[in-house]
């Protein structure tokens, strides 16, 4: 039996596994293909299709936006996009330098506090364009500030706690649309960790290619709903482990393993889309 990991992070985001080190592990787990999905950047990609072709595994490009729709966050996943898209790599772009922008401005917000993080250390240790939380809280262990990422997040970097900064995040609708105009699939990640049930239809209607039915977050019962979901509003059914190497726990690749037929189905979507879109071009 074939099976995927369509949800993987690596050190180009928040993630402590390099492309090749997460390619390896997938392999040695037995995965017939993997996606690499770094937030709000697709740099690791490359590497990831290299290692990938090596290793003898279907490479699936992408990446996880941080979007919102009417007070709601919601992660959308982009894949077999354009990786060079121009349009993508400039919006992606701005928010990366949000996010280094909220570093500083957490980092602001510990120090009034009285602990001395700074903020280069952070920089430095996540040594990455599209840095988060994840960082300021390892960065926060390594200077001997907190205990452990529990603490940081608890006391300090969790909504509502002193340094908690609101990300501004693109529109979901306005995501949908980027990642198709870079040829890729936009799927709902983890519906069930931000609780987006009520603007799934929304989304639909702006053209929403699928939802992550499996994810480690998600109960049997939550992934049978989303299962029905996805079949009353024909959407494609992905999954993935949302391992971010030991950047929390133990890595969570391995924990999640999509059945190939989905990954078919993607391809397939791929495929018809890019049809569309040629026909739609020599019009
Ligand atoms: P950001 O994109 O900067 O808002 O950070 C989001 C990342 O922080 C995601 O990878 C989450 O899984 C992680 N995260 C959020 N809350 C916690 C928490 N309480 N403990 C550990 N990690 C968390
Ligand atoms: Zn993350
Ligand atoms: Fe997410
Ligand atoms: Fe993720």
């Amino acid at each position: 039996m074939k099976f995927a990991d369509l949800h993987l992070h690596t050190l180009f985001s928040d993630g402590t596994f390099t492309p090749e080190e997460l390619v390896e592990r997938a392999s040695k787990l037995g995965f017939a293909a993997i996606a690499l999905t770094d937030h709000d950047t697709v740099e690791g990609c490359e590497r990831a299709a290299t290692a990938c072709a090596a290793a003898k595994m279907e490479f699936i490009p992408g990446t996880e936006l941080t979007a919102e729709h009417e007070d709601t966050e919601v992660h959308i996943l982009a894949y077999l996009v354009d990786t060079q898209n121009k349009v993508l790599l400039k919006r992606i772009a701005e928010f990366q330098s949000v996010r280094q922008n909220r570093i500083r401005e957490m980092v602001a917000a510990i120090n009034k506090l009285g602990v001395p993080l700074k903020a280069e250390d952070v920089f430095a240790l996540a040594n990455c364009k599209s840095p988060g939380r994840p960082h300021v809280a390892r960065a926060m262990v390594k200077a001997g500030l907190v205990a452990n990422l529990d603490e940081a997040f608890e006391r300090f970097l969790k909504k509502g706690r002193p340094a908690w900064v609101p990300k501004t995040k693109m529109s979901a609708l306005e995501g949908v649309e980027l990642i198709h105009q870079a040829g890729g699939l936009a799927v709902m990640a983890h519906p069930g960790l931000n609780r987006t049930d009520d603007i799934i239809p929304d989304l639909v209607n702006a053209g929403l290619d699928g939802i992550e039915c499996f994810h480690t977050k998600h109960s049997t019962v939550m992934s049978e709903r989303y299962l029905e979901i996805a079949d009353k509003y024909h959407l494609l059914v992905t999954g993935g482990s949302d391992c971010h190497g030991f950047s929390k726990k133990a890595p969570l690749i391995g924990t999640v393993k999509l059945p190939y037929e989905h990954v078919e189905k993607l391809f397939a979507a791929k495929k018809s889309a890019d049809e569309k879109h040629r026909a739609a071009a020599a019009k």
